[in-house]
């Protein structure tokens, strides 16, 4: 059955591809965003509404205009580590804050079912080869702290109000549309597959390869990627889940495999036939050497099976975005 759903975060760069999918699937999408770090371009002709969750009269009014809603997908958040470092109030207040404003707002207009973006970054420095939900939290950074806050904040109302929830944990989200009309872009850029896109292009910008002396096979980190259509997925399987699940709930989301830096560099020169020049620089402040998810929970209870777990496929539908990017 269709639903109406509120994608706070629509215009970034998960939520332009949630939207998508939603509208795909036959559900409406209304997304609110702030444009600090979204696109207007990128919801494309699908409902808009300008606000801020730091704003409740902003959040009150989109639920008056442009509801009921059935469920609400918030994915609005500050998500650089190395900001969240700077700049910890400004995470925690646009992260934490945020979201108990959106709650309070979703409490009185009685909507009953959330998913929330988490983050790998909840655990911290990974005692695991695999990690999985049993994995401890222990967040080495503002912004993973500010993302397992909410995590026990949506635990705590699930007891009290009664409110369903799932938080999802990305680990490293890639890859575009295969259609190449939305994809990943932030100012400053910050991520491994679009810099190391960037580099292919334009043969003056150099990607740095942050740490070598890393203890993995090659000495570069190790990371988990997937794809952002299959995140999306992830999303809708969460609301038809919530229909049936009471309570607080969480998943990991990743491919099970995890490629190095310079991995994902060889497998960019593979799809895009282009040498990507870069040096070996000092490593990155709260890096982990390792992150890689175990999904087996998300396969068994959501049904949840990624269509994209080759690397050369996930960076050739961002290669197709990055050549022809429009915003
Ligand atoms: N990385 C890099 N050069 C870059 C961007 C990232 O070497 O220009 C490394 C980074 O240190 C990490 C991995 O690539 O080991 C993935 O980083 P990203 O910022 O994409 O995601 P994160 O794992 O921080 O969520």
């Amino acid at each position: 059955t269709s639903v109406k759903v509120l994608v706070c975060g629509g215009a970034g760069y998960i939520g332009s591809h949630m939207v998508r999918a939603l509208s795909r699937s036959g559900h409406e999408a209304v997304t609110f965003d702030n444009l600090v770090t979204g696109h207007r371009e990128a919801v494309g002709d699908s409902a808009f509404i300008l606000g801020d969750l730091l704003n409740t009269h902003e959040i009150e009014a989109a639920f008056a205009s442009h509801g009921p809603f059935d469920a609400v997908i918030h994915l609005s958040a500050l998500s650089l580590v190395g900001e969240s470092v700077a700049d910890p109030c400004r995470y925690y207040l646009n992260n934490v804050t945020g979201t108990l404003n959106l709650l309070g707002t979703m409490k009185a207009a009685g909507v009953t079912r959330l998913v929330f973006s988490s983050t790998a970054a909840v655990f911290g420095h990974p005692r695991a080869d695999l990690i999985d939900e049993d994995h401890p939290t222990a967040p080495i950074n503002p912004y993973g702290s500010s993302k397992l806050m909410v995590e026990r904040i949506l635990a705590d109302a699930a007891v009290a109000y009664g409110l369903r929830s799932v938080s999802l944990r990305y680990f490293n989200a890639a890859g575009a549309s295969p259609e190449g009309d939305i994809g990943e872009s932030h100012q400053p850029e910050t991520h491994l597959v679009p810099n190391v896109l960037r580099s292919a292009m334009a043969g003056d910008s150099r990607l740095k390869v942050f740490g070598a002396d890393y203890a993995t096979r090659d000495g570069t980190c190790v990371r988990d990627y997937v794809h952002v259509d299959d995140l999306a997925a992830a999303h809708l399987q969460s609301l038809a889940f919530l229909d049936k699940n009471p309570g607080a709930h969480a998943f990991n989301l990743g491919n099970g495999q995890g490629f190095s830096v310079l991995e994902v560099i060889e497998a960019a020169q593979r799809v895009t036939g282009k040498t990507i020049a870069r040096d070996m620089v000092d490593r990155r402040p709260g890096d982990p050497a390792v992150l890689v998810a175990s999904s087996a929970r998300a396969r068994a209870q959501l049904g949840w099976s990624p269509v994209y777990t080759r690397i050369d496929d996930i960076i050739e539908t961002a290669w197709r975005w990055h050549t022809q990017q429009r915003y």
